[in-house]
């Protein structure tokens, strides 16, 4: 983003608009928190802003402050198609593919609004007219913060900004360890805690709020855990029969894959769950290092991510999957033992 650009989206905002704000599908941490942040920032300047999500999200994000004014596409979609038509600006948030908000896809390629990127995921897309992209940021929130120092309103982030903004930056970098945790990151964090965020806070209802289901469905999933040494990976499997003993609701896998990163020596991580109902199955990779599994998911599971976490998708059966995942390992030896 130049300082041309900042300065015409400066200009923009001087009156007042109609913004939506979009998250990927399956909105996480760091999608709910950055467009809720942008959010409350957007109204507290006098504009009509409404967030709308492809979909409904994990329990553990519903008590961020304004979560429920998000309209879910799939749930209101007439209403949210009319707030696209008549948005001046779409601000997308945390995806760089309009294919990840899945059925808003096309109802945000034609609406007539300026669109705005802010996003740290490898190669954008080329939708917007405005793109604050940057794959070394540890969190979609981390840019949103930035983007309001660079409009000059740092000082309008308050304590509601700040706990999204801080949900997103302690999800997306599991608590502050990852690499792409930067001492800029905890600059940040600082200043938000600063600005009356309770760190602890965050972290309890984020984390400290699990049903007795979901830590027997981990229970489950590490039971299922496999290591195949000889490629430093291990995977996980969740079938749609496990996932509905233990009655899964949204966002209980979420992490679940970073226990097979965490087996002493393990490089390469995946979890495959089953998932009935849109006849896929979903998977998650995570690595360490060098080893990319943004590209391994492009080429092989129709995914994308980032270089040490990415998602994709699987039309096989849960067996046929593993067993294509199994099958393709040998052409990565090389890497994985490197
Ligand atoms: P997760 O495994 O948690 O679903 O996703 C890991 C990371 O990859 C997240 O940053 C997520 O946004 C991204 N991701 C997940 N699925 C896809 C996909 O199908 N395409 C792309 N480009 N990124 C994805
Ligand atoms: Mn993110």
């Amino acid at each position: 983003m130049t300082k041309n650009d900042i300065s015409e989206i400066k200009q923009l905002l001087s009156n007042t608009q109609n913004i939506v704000i979009v998250p990927h599908k399956n909105p996480d941490g760091d999608a709910i928190g950055s467009t809720l942040a942008l959010y409350h920032y957007l109204k507290n300047k006098n504009h009509n802003v409404v967030v709308i999500a492809p979909n409904d999200y994990p329990h553990f994000l519903k008590w961020i402050p304004g979560e429920d004014t998000i309209i879910k596409f799939d749930a209101e979609q007439e209403k949210a198609e009319s707030l696209i038509n008549e948005a001046n600006i779409i601000f997308t948030l945390d995806f760089n593919a309009l294919h990840r908000t899945g059925d808003m896809e096309t109802p945000i390629e034609n609406a007539k609004a300026i669109k705005i990127i802010i996003d740290h995921h490898q190669q954008p897309d080329d939708y917007a007219k405005y793109v604050y992209s940057d794959v070394n940021m540890c969190s979609t929130c981390e840019m949103v913060y930035h983007f309001l120092d660079m409009l000059g309103d740092v000082n309008l982030i308050n304590k509601t900004i700040g706990e999204a903004l801080y949900t997103g930056i302690m999800t997306d970098t599991g608590s502050f360890r990852f690499p792409s945790t930067t001492s800029t990151t905890h600059r940040v964090i600082a200043d938000l805690i600063d600005k009356g965020v309770n760190n602890a806070q965050v972290h309890n209802n984020v984390y400290d709020t699990n049903s007795y289901n979901r830590l027997q469905l981990l229970g489950c999933a590490l039971s299922n855990l496999k290591v195949l040494p000889e490629y430093n990976a291990a995977y996980i499997t969740l079938s749609q029969n496990e996932l509905n003993k233990f009655n899964f609701k949204k966002g209980d896998t979420e992490g679940v894959v970073n226990y097979g990163l965490s087996v002493e020596g393990v490089k390469f991580a995946a979890i495959f769950i089953e998932n009935h109902k849109e006849n896929i199955v979903k998977i998650s990779l995570r690595s360490k290092g060098n080893f990319d599994v943004n590209t391994f998911s492009r080429n092989h599971f129709n995914g994308g991510g980032h270089i040490n976490a990415a998602g994709g998708r699987s039309h096989l059966s849960l067996k046929e999957t593993v067993d294509n995942f199994i099958s393709i390992l040998p052409q990565y030896k090389q890497d994985l033992n490197s």
